[in-house]
């Protein structure tokens, strides 16, 4: 088979020597005779990879002491609900910046929970899209915490500057941003992510939480999404997604062995930069993002003449480049370049760019 490259947004490509790492211990995990699926994950084995699982994350992204990472089920959307089930008190308030469809989700879904003010923070300035700066954000005094999403999958928007509101608790949905450049993680109060894109498969979920903000969930909040007791049972109150794990451990592995986040993240600047500076130099192609806000983990591109959408796809697949459409919301096109994607897999979606465009012309 000639090689595939997969530009799905998520569930995303893993890195293939994660994948052949897998396959090699699939039946046999370490001489025990079994998969890793197949062990309790109270037994020793398997509590030895989750310690040092979380052990290569805290490594990777430089995680405080004072910090819990829990490993969860429930995807993004399922911390769309325990955040502020954690985090809003009866009666509070809590802001959510919107820069995108994804903030916009998790502000609807908390609007259940509490009083929402929610802060639309794009704008469009000279036909390119903009966020505001964060001190123009009119962040309310009273606030349990502030929910923002650094990297908005569908729109390609990226806010590369942390915000700073005090004693506010800064949350973030880093669900297609986490692992791709250094952050400073004392700036947040929760960090959480589905691991379907930088992580591993789904059905896991990261949350990364302050030790002073456990312990404040509502009365109701359902056990398995109260960070109190997760952190107490050390991710294992219930059974946790105990393959996900294994497999999201490797990519830790995986991670470190190429020079952790900072050697990944001067590719992942590489990467994104080829196809923005193709598209900015056609006049086939558009993106109307502003440079500064432009994600580098997904990159929306729109052809001027959308009715060859189809044909760019069918010879794009032809190609084995895969998965190339966009959001439905958007449309256009969206190459997902997540850490595991090779820059050889955008090196040759630049290339069928040009090739098309020639084409047609
Ligand atoms: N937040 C972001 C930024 C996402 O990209 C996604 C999924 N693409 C979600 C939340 C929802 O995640 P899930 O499907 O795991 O609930």
């Amino acid at each position: 088979m000639s090689v595939v490259y997969n530009f799905c947004a998520g569930p995303a490509m893993l890195p293939t020597q994660v994948m052949k790492k897998a396959q090699q211990e699939f039946i046999n995990w370490q001489d025990t005779g079994c998969s890793v699926m197949e062990l309790s994950h109270r037994s020793k084995d398997f509590m030895a990879l989750a310690d040092e699982a979380e052990n290569n994350l805290r490594e990777l992204m430089a995680i405080p002491q004072n910090y819990k990472v829990l490993f969860c089920h429930g995807g993004g959307r399922g911390q769309f609900s325990a955040v502020p089930l954690n985090l809003l008190p009866v009666g509070g308030k809590a802001d959510y910046v919107v820069s995108g469809s994804w903030s916009k989700a998790a502000a609807k879904e908390a609007e259940n929970f509490g009083e929402i003010n929610v802060l639309n923070v794009v704008e469009e300035i000279d036909g390119k899209k903009v966020v505001k700066p964060s001190a123009q954000w009119d962040i309310s005094k009273d606030s349990a915490y502030v929910h923002y999403c650094p990297n908005e999958t569908v729109d390609g928007i990226e806010v590369f500057d942390i915000p700073d509101f005090g004693d506010i608790p800064l949350v973030a949905d880093m669900s297609s941003t986490i692992l791709s450049h250094q952050i400073d993680v004392s700036k947040f109060g929760v960090i959480y992510a589905g691991a379907q894109k930088n992580i591993g498969p789904s059905g896991l979920t990261i949350v990364i939480v302050r030790e002073d903000l456990l312990g404040k969930a509502r009365q109701e909040t359902p056990c398995i999404m109260n960070y109190k007791t997760s952190a107490d049972n050390d991710s294992m109150y219930n059974t946790p997604p105990t393959y996900a794990w294994y497999l999201a451990g490797l990519v830790f592995e995986w991670l470190k062995s190429v020079g952790g986040v900072s050697a990944i993240e001067s590719i992942n600047q590489r990467k994104a930069q080829l196809i923005y500076d193709y598209v900015d130099q056609s006049s086939f192609y558009k993106n109307s993002i502003a440079n500064e806000f432009r994600s580098r983990m997904n990159v929306p591109f729109w052809l001027e003449d959308e009715s060859l959408n189809d044909e760019f796809l069918r010879q794009a697949e032809s190609q084995g480049l895969l998965a190339l459409k966009g959001h439905r919301i958007v449309g256009g096109m969206r190459a997902s370049i997540y850490n595991a994607m090779p820059l050889a897999g955008v090196e040759k979606l630049v290339a069928f760019m040009k090739d098309f465009e020639q084409g047609i012309k």
